[in-house]
């Protein structure tokens, strides 16, 4: 057979597919199972999104859109980037493509060279470190360790920074803690990029809207001023407006990347589809109540699931500011066999034995770039949450 190209060797299989995968199968021979691994809300995409593609479609808006996006869509995310977060964005600093995952592809692909460094706040969402790896860069993790609620220290930031890093990625409120920063955190981390003028900064606000307890989002640019010039502004409709189907992305940044940015889109995707860009278009403009309404619920879980896991003998549970995402540490459960004869080495091996031993479905916190942890994702009924805390709370009884 013909080979494979050699920059596929350093890409992974995502672990959050392989245990969906594991769920699946499970699933597929009528055993019931509690998924609690992938990362995408269990509301459905809000009407308002829905009509509006219907009527563009029937409107006859089904040709090839604008590469960059439609001029109604980058007026609308403009307006989305003042309202929410106080930032200028001229419309030609405003990109969209499909999914925040491929402008982050787009944006690495525009800028690193083989042997640049990307610092990444670790544990991370996956595809960070591979979208550098297939660009031949290398990825630096940073660990945001959990006496700090999983955020990131000035101090260690700056140690990792060298002549050769190009990027500095920010994802708070993260996937896969929660974890999100204050007003003041983000001013630490802003000081210190203010000494390394030759480091870009990309914050991925995905989980923007997906703050809790009154906690406020802050984006970086908006902290630091001084730093819009190097950031790029990162965010999406999948998340926030539950339609992560719909693959729509976008952000602003300094048009010289912006462009080039898009010379990267030209070539791999060829822009939105036309019916996604017109519901985009909706949700941004429409009510927003709906972000709130929702969060509270979220809030709920997070609630109930972290103090049912924090009270199993065990497992030290951190409570974390949003996302929807819980990820427990389980160092003291390391070394104990399950129920079920099993050996717990790391945590890939309790995840593995959880799905096994009672049909719960979450990730590995290695899979992030940190150990024994899981990560477990609460965007899902509270029915089926309740479910899960109980069989994990049995498994957990059942370990010797
Ligand atoms: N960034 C983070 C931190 C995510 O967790 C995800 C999805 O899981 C994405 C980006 C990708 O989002 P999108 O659906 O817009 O590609």
């Amino acid at each position: 057979m013909p080979a494979i190209a050699d920059r596929l060797n350093s890409v992974s299989v995502s672990a959050s597919v392989e245990m969906t995968q594991k769920a699946r199968d499970l699933a597929a021979q009528g055993i019931r199972v509690i998924g609690l691994s992938t990362g995408e809300p269990d509301f459905p995409t809000p009407d308002n999104a829905i009509e509006a593609a219907h009527a563009a479609a029937l409107a006859g808006d089904t040709k090839y859109p604008p590469t960059d996006g439609t001029p109604a869509l980058r007026a609308a995310i403009q307006r989305k980037f003042k309202r929410d977060n106080n930032l200028d964005y001229d419309i030609s600093q405003i990109l969209t493509a499909g999914g925040g995952k491929q402008i982050i592809f787009n944006a690495i692909m525009a800028t690193v060279n083989p042997g640049d460094e990307v610092v990444i706040p670790s544990p991370s969402w996956i595809s960070y470190a591979d979208i550098v790896r297939f660009a031949g860069g290398i990825p630096v993790p940073v660990a945001c360790p959990q006496e700090n609620g999983f955020k990131l220290r000035a101090e260690d930031l700056d140690a990792a920074i060298t002549p050769k890093t190009k990027w500095l990625i920010l994802n708070f409120p993260n996937n896969p803690t929660g974890a999100a920063c204050s007003r003041a955190e983000m001013a630490a981390i802003a000081e210190v990029m203010l000494r390394h003028p030759h480091v870009w900064i990309m914050t991925d606000d995905m989980y923007e809207h997906l703050v809790y307890d009154d906690f406020e989002f802050c984006t970086i640019a908006e902290v630091e001023p001084r730093l819009y010039d190097r950031t790029l502004t990162v965010n999406g409709v999948s998340k926030a407006y539950a339609m992560t189907g719909w693959r729509l992305g976008f952000c602003g940044g300094p048009a010289d990347l912006v462009k080039a940015m898009s010379n990267v889109n030209t070539q791999n995707a060829g822009g939105v589809a036309t019916v996604t860009q017109a519901a985009a278009v909706a949700v941004l403009d429409g009510p927003q109540d709906l972000l709130k309404e929702r969060a509270a619920i979220y809030r709920d879980r997070r609630d109930y699931v972290q103090a049912r896991l924090d009270a199993i003998e065990g497992i030290s549970c951190h409570k974390p500011e949003g996302a929807f995402y819980l990820f427990p540490n389980i160092s003291a459960l390391i070394g104990r066999t399950t129920a079920g004869g099993r050996r717990i080495e790391t945590d890939r091996d309790f995840v593995l034995a959880l799905i096994e031993e009672q049909q719960v479905v979450t990730v590995h916190g290695a899979a992030y770039g940190m150990s024994p942890f899981f990560r477990l994702s609460y965007a899902t009924s509270m029915e089926r949450l309740v479910e899960g805390c109980d069989r994990i709370e049995a498994f957990c009884a059942g370990l010797k």
